[in-house]
């Protein structure tokens, strides 16, 4: 329980890794705020399994690609917050939220262009700023980004810009936060089982799979347990850091 007392939110934890890592957070102690943007009966079932395996959480709705997304997603995490533990501190933030793009180049248009955009990037960015009023010394952030920074995919140049966008926040953000003692850092994962259809598909598991050292697809709980170390004490000492949890699938 080595964050009892602390206070996290995680955006986009109502399915795949959000999810996990909501409930890893939870597990390891913390009151956490499982965010999502349409789907609140599974925004409700992750505080229902949160709360029966005896941790504390609550939901908070905001579409994140929308301008007023961060003030209604703020609004949503003050009240919860404050209603809990009478303050809106915030000990830890995971920007989960992400939508995938799975369109190629030549048919991408300028609208699916601009939501992956604000979505994956813009809406980190106006978070992360947003919570440095909240944020306690010592706190945590990480960015989920995606292995696709680093390995060729012509179907997604447009959501592998946007994750490029977003793992700059950690170098730049890291100096400017160091002197509280909060660190921000960026975690890749590779390929990892959510919700999509695709992964009931023992033919396409089995092709996914062979891009990880591994020979398998990651789980959310693989990149679940890589967040809570950085979201614990033992990662005073990292900040600004590019994690690799892909399985190895960046290993070539
Ligand atoms: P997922 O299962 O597709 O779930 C996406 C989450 O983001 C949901 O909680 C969803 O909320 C939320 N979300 C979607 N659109 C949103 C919006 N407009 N505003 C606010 N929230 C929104 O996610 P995942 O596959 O676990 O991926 C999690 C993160 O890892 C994403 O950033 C993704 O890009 C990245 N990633 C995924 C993979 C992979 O193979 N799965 C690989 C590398 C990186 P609702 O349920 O309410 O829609």
């Amino acid at each position: 329980m080595r964050l009892t007392g602390r206070t996290a939110l995680v955006t986009g934890a109502s399915r795949g890794m959000g999810r996990a890592i909501a409930r890893r957070l939870a597990d390891d102690g913390a009151l956490v705020a499982v965010h999502y943007a349409t789907n609140a009966d599974l925004a409700d079932e992750v505080v229902t399994l949160i709360e029966k395996d005896g941790g504390r959480a609550f939901a908070v709705q905001a579409d994140l690609g929308t301008p007023d997304g961060v003030d209604v997603l703020f609004d949503g995490l003050a009240e919860g917050l404050t209603e809990r533990t009478g303050s809106t501190e915030l000990d830890i933030l995971v920007n989960n939220a992400g939508v995938m793009g799975g369109t190629p180049a030549g048919e991408t248009t300028p609208e699916q262009f601009d939501r992956l955009m604000a979505v994956n990037a813009k809406a980190p960015f106006f978070i992360i700023q947003r919570a440095m009023a909240h944020l306690a010394d010592g706190a945590r952030i990480v960015n989920i980004s995606s292995g696709l920074t680093r390995v060729a995919n012509p179907d997604e140049i447009a959501y592998a810009m946007s994750k490029g966008a977003v793992e700059q926040l950690a170098l730049h953000f890291a100096k400017v936060l160091a002197p509280r003692g909060i660190t921000i850092n960026t975690v890749a994962p590779g390929i990892t089982r959510n919700g999509n259809p695709v992964f009931d598909i023992p033919e396409a598991v089995e092709q996914m799979a062979r891009l990880s050292a591994f020979n398998r697809v990651g789980e959310p709980e693989d990149v679940a347990d890589v967040v809570a170390f950085l979201a614990s004490a033992d990662a005073r000492w990292m900040t600004g850091a590019f994690v690799d949890a892909t399985g190895g699938t960046l290993l070539g």
